[in-house]
């Protein structure tokens, strides 16, 4: 007996069942022992910020890695399952700054480090445990317990470790460079960090009016839309090939950008190079000793502004360049903060958008403004706290790219990219890529080893075990390799001998998580080290290994890697750059990237728009079944739609498979079938070609789901499974639902055995729900799907498999045909004539029955009327004027078929989607045809095929009957039926509705027998 299903599945109590069983019977460790020491198939995670509890989001992709992994270990390989946390850097600062109500760096130092770095560990802490809680609710499989936490001293290490060798090779350079700034944090922001980050805003349009010096009542006229910038002005850019005019007012401007204006003269834009000018705010010390001039800059843009840009080589990328190559002073107008220094008179203190304000006033005041609005235009923000950022000069610590910029592509070239666009995307980006900007000045990060010595000579510390042999004093306090202890750690210069300080910058977090396929697998280590990556800030909270180096050649580089598409300028970059610069080569063979996710409406989701899903809420609602499904059925190259909405249709299809699978459960139990577990080996004995169909059908699916899991496509997992569950529910038992009325073994073990099969390939992707009608449908089988292993596809009988498809089509045309003549499916029919599916020919019958036609013949059909018609919207720019000839000679009749649905007409051939086909039936005829198939119904009807009719209307009617009298399905019942004509096919009316007795009476009326 097979446990009863319900009518639906109820997927939040199934799964926390299933939870419940595995968790009591250690599945997941039965599976990792089962495969231990099998080929290996090494996946790195990529770390999740542990900032934050479970969000669909990350579901997305914590749901692909479990999909891969589950399937490579049904497939035998045996995993690591190492789930990592990123656990420092400005993500987990702001929301702890948050938390404590701390709004600037002066704050946070008021506060205390040490007080602060316990609270950012804090968060970790809990939300390692909530994202810990969340994976485990969506099924997801890993080492739980044993998980890396980049704080670890250990992982700090290994960068030390890169940084000491990337120094060896004199890549490690300090700039004093502009910078993308954010003033909130305080620290510079690098470009890896700015792509993606830009938002809409509205600012401040002016058109300031530069006088000239040498000429009396003239001026040039520049366009902002930073007027903070304005105090640091030190020169006006010209495009020396353009053409400038002098209007009536005195004002000088691009002739191209004022094209009604009246210009009393016209000079090219060289001779205005050299012009001296009044300074915006030469009344602030700043800008009183510069001499402010007109340089030529090919860049000028005539697209925009007044044709003259105003230079401020302290705000600006590009400004800041003009300044070297032209030799101008560099003014630095606000602080690591984004305020106004001292020496700024009367804006000092004010922020950049305070400041805004007063100068536009002063500029109005003093009769310098030409015009003010509002731009609108995309400006980036700071990715974590949302503050628009600004150009600085700064210090920073960045790793020279010159050199290692080839060998990255090089190494990129040898990735194997799903979908292959983000390879393409990632060697634009390596291409293009400037110095990476590695120091942030902050607090909660790794500590750059980097102690600059006043004789000039830059020591790096590699290792703990450096730093203690060079420590001039302090290490008896260092808790953690971390702010604030190790900047009590002085060390001796190597050069002069000199104590020296290290610097107090923090490190980019994309060390942190770049480094993790070197130092969780222990690479270069002497010796395996039992909880030895658990160290520092990741005591306590793991008791993950540092294996030894042997153990990293066997793991090292990751056949597989999958993570959202930002990755690539992120982790897939760091860890690539990182890989590359230490061994030579990539650290994965295989990534799958995907795309981004919205709501269902194709919002972006918000927690203020109250759009956002909560994975808790997600698992309640739909199930983790459901929820994986949908991220599974999206092509990775396209964005994800996720809902309630997706999710309810994806339970609607879901319960065709539940229905098949309650079909049997019901009739075997009623039968008293029992499954043959060897079935699953061997296939069950199909004789009839049904049965042998559906087995071959199966076979197929295997074959088509191992090739989908092994091109790392779910989405066509999705699609093989769903066209076979429309196949299995819609053919076969469609077709053979009688013989489950008896005790036909040979249908029960087919049926079983292509359920089972089904099952063990989508359990990778809808784990509960599987191995809950696993452990129902094969009782003496392995305890779970999960430890059965992968199914032999064998090898389908593709002759059988195509013969089917095709009887599938020409069904589907007759139905499209009786559709078109308005004819009842009850209603038998005499005939139908098919053309162009001979592989259909064998199973006449099958189609017969199924469009209960008395006769089914192969051959021409009697040629209707062929309409063709152009599809405009297709057509119409392919052929441009000669459309209109096409068009009459298709309306003349005036073509010639090519089959498979392509035409030739006056010397164009046109293809199906460039056509729409009508097929006119002869009288008496409905026709469909599509891909070089037509069928022909013969609609004619006699007394005998009416009386038909109304005995199948009669079945009908019994068997709603029966179902509403409450009935088992195999109770025997007495029928009365009100039609005597219809008493001389009492024999198959008994038949069909179970009845013992068929007696005449006045109306339709049943009771038990
Ligand atoms: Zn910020
Ligand atoms: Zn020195």
């Amino acid at each position: 007996m097979f446990t009863p299903l319900p009518d639906k599945p109820d997927h939040n109590g199934l799964e926390l069942e299933i939870l419940e069983l595995w968790e009591q019977e250690g599945t997941f460790e039965q599976l990792r022992e089962r495969n231990r020491g099998n080929p290996k198939w090494s996946f790195v995670d990529g770390p999740v910020t542990a900032n934050k509890k479970l969000g669909v989001h990350t579901a997305w992709g914590r749901t692909l890695k479990d999909v891969f992994q589950r399937y490579k270990a049904l497939r035998g390989f045996d995993q690591r399952y190492q789930n990592g946390f990123d656990c420092q850097g400005l993500w987990i600062e702001v929301g702890v700054e948050r938390e404590l109500g701390l709004n600037s760096k002066r704050e946070i130092e008021e506060y205390g480090l040490e007080r602060f770095a316990a609270k950012c560990r804090d968060v970790v802490v809990f939300y390692s445990e909530e994202l810990t809680r969340g994976s485990k609710r969506l099924g997801q499989w890993m080492d739980w317990g044993n998980d890396y936490f980049t704080f670890s001293d250990t992982n700090i290490e290994y960068i030390w470790k890169f940084l000491a060798r990337v120094h060896e090779r004199g890549w490690l350079v300090k700039g004093h460079r502009s910078t993308e700034w954010c003033p909130r944090c305080g620290t510079s922001i690098s470009a890896h960090e700015l792509a993606g980050s830009y938002v809409d805003r509205a600012d401040p349009s002016l058109y300031v009016r530069f006088p000239l010096r040498d000429h009396p009542g003239e001026s040039i006229v520049i366009w902002t839309t930073t007027p903070w910038t304005l105090p640091a002005n030190v020169a006006a850019a010209v495009n020396t090939e353009a053409e400038y005019g002098l209007r009536e007012n005195g004002e000088w401007v691009a002739v191209a950008r004022y094209p009604d204006a009246r210009f009393e003269r016209r000079v090219r834009g060289a001779e205005l190079v050299g012009l001296r000018y009044e300074g915006p705010f030469d009344d602030l010390a700043p800008g009183a000793d510069v001499d402010h001039r007109v340089i030529p800059w090919d860049e000028v843009s005539l697209d925009e502004g007044t044709g003259i840009v105003h230079i401020a080589p302290g705000c600006g990328a590009e400004d800041f360049d003009l300044a070297r190559e032209h030799d101008l002073p560099v003014l630095m107008p606000v602080d690591e903060s984004g305020r106004f220094y001292d020496e700024y008179g009367w804006l000092h203190g004010a922020s950049t958008a305070e400041a805004a304000e007063q100068i536009i006033g002063r500029l109005e005041e003093r009769g310098r403004l030409v015009e003010a609005g509002l731009y609108e235009h995309r400006y980036p923000e700071c990715w974590r706290c949302h503050t628009p950022l600004i150009f600085r000069i700064a210090d920073d610590w960045f790793i020279s790219v010159d050199e290692i910029r080839e060998p990255m592509r090089r190494a990129n070239a040898e990735v194997e990219w799903v979908p292959d666009y983000f390879g393409k995307r990632m060697d634009d980006w390596l291409a293009n890529m400037s110095d990476w900007n590695i120091s942030r000045r902050r607090y909660y990060g790794l500590p750059l080893p980097l102690y600059p010595c006043s004789c000039g000579h830059l020591n790096v510390i590699g290792s703990k075990a450096d730093l203690a042999e060079r420590a001039v004093e302090g290490m008896e306090q260092l808790v953690e390799l971390r702010r604030p202890w190790i900047d009590h750690v002085p060390i001796r210069c190597d050069a002069c001998g000199e104590a020296v300080t290290r610097i107090p910058e923090v490190g980019d977090v994309w060390l942190d998580a770049g480094i993790v396929p070197f130092s969780t697998l222990g690479w270069e280590s002497p010796e395996w080290v039992e909880g030895g990556y658990a160290t520092g800030a990741s005591r306590g909270l793991s008791e993950a290994d540092l294996p030894d180096h042997a153990y990293w050649e066997q793991w090292f580089p990751a056949d597989w890697v999958t993570e959202m598409r930002e990755q690539i300028r992120l982790w897939f970059y760091s860890q690539l750059f990182m890989s590359v610069a230490l061994v030579g080569r990539a650290p994965f063979k295989r990534v799958l990237g995907y795309e981004k996710m919205f709501d269902e409406t194709g919002r972006e989701m918000h927690g203020s728009w109250g759009n956002m899903i909560e994975a808790e809420e997600a698992f309640t609602r739909m199930g983790a079944d459901v929820m994986r499904w949908q991220f599974c059925a999206q092509p990775p190259n396209q964005n994800l739609n996720f809902g309630f909405g997706p999710a309810h249709e994806i339970r609607r299809r879901l319960l065709t498979f539940w229905n098949s699978t309650k079909f049997l459960v019901d009739y075997a139990n009623i039968e008293g079938f029992s499954p043959t577990v060897a079935d699953l080996e061997t296939g069950p004995p199909a004789e009839r070609p049904l049965d042998r169909w559906l087995v071959a059908r199966t076979q197929a699916l295997v074959a088509e789901a191992t090739e989908a899991y092994e091109a790392t496509l779910t989405s066509n997992v999705i699609r093989a499974f769903d066209a076979f569950v429309d196949d299995l529910s819609n053919w076969y038992i469609r077709r053979s639902r009688r013989r489950f009325y008896s005790t036909d073994d040979a249908a029960f073990r087919t049926l079983w055995y292509a359920l089972v099969q089904s099952l063990r390939v989508i359990a990778p992707v809808i784990p509960f729900l599987t191995d809950s009608l696993w452990r129902n449908l094969v009782p003496g089988g392995a305890g779970s799907v999960h430890l059965a292993g992968w199914p032999e596809p064998g090898e389908p009988d593709a002759v059988l498999l195509e013969e089917i498809a095709e009887v599938r089509r020409v069904v589907e045309l007759g139905r499209q045909a009786r559709a078109v003549s308005g004819l009842k499916l009850r209603q038998p029919l005499r005939r139908l004539v098919v053309a162009g599916a001979e592989g259909a020919r064998p199973h006449a019958d099958e189609i017969a029955d199924e469009l209960r036609v008395k006769e089914v013949e192969f051959g021409e059909v009697a040629a209707g009327e062929l309409r063709v018609r152009p599809n405009l919207p297709v057509l119409g720019p392919k052929l441009g004027a000669s459309l209109r000839d096409v068009r009459e000679r298709l309306a003349r009749g005036d073509f010639e078929e090519l089959g498979e649905g392509r035409f030739r007409v006056d010397g164009h051939e046109l293809g199906p989607d460039e056509v729409l086909v009508e097929h006119v039936g002869l009288e008496g005829w409905a026709v469909a045809a599509e891909d070089g198939v037509t069928v022909a119904l013969d609609t004619s009807l006699d007394d005998d095929l009416r009386l038909e009719a109304e005995l199948l209307d009669l079945i009908r009617a019994v068997q709603v009957l029966r179902k509403e009298s409450g009935l088992e399905i195999t109770d025997r019942i007495r029928l009365t039926i009100p039609d005597e004509r219809l008493l001389e096919f009492s024999d198959r009316l008994a038949e069909e509705t179970l009845a013992t007795t068929v007696e005449p009476g006045d109306e339709l009326r049943l009771e038990k027998a």
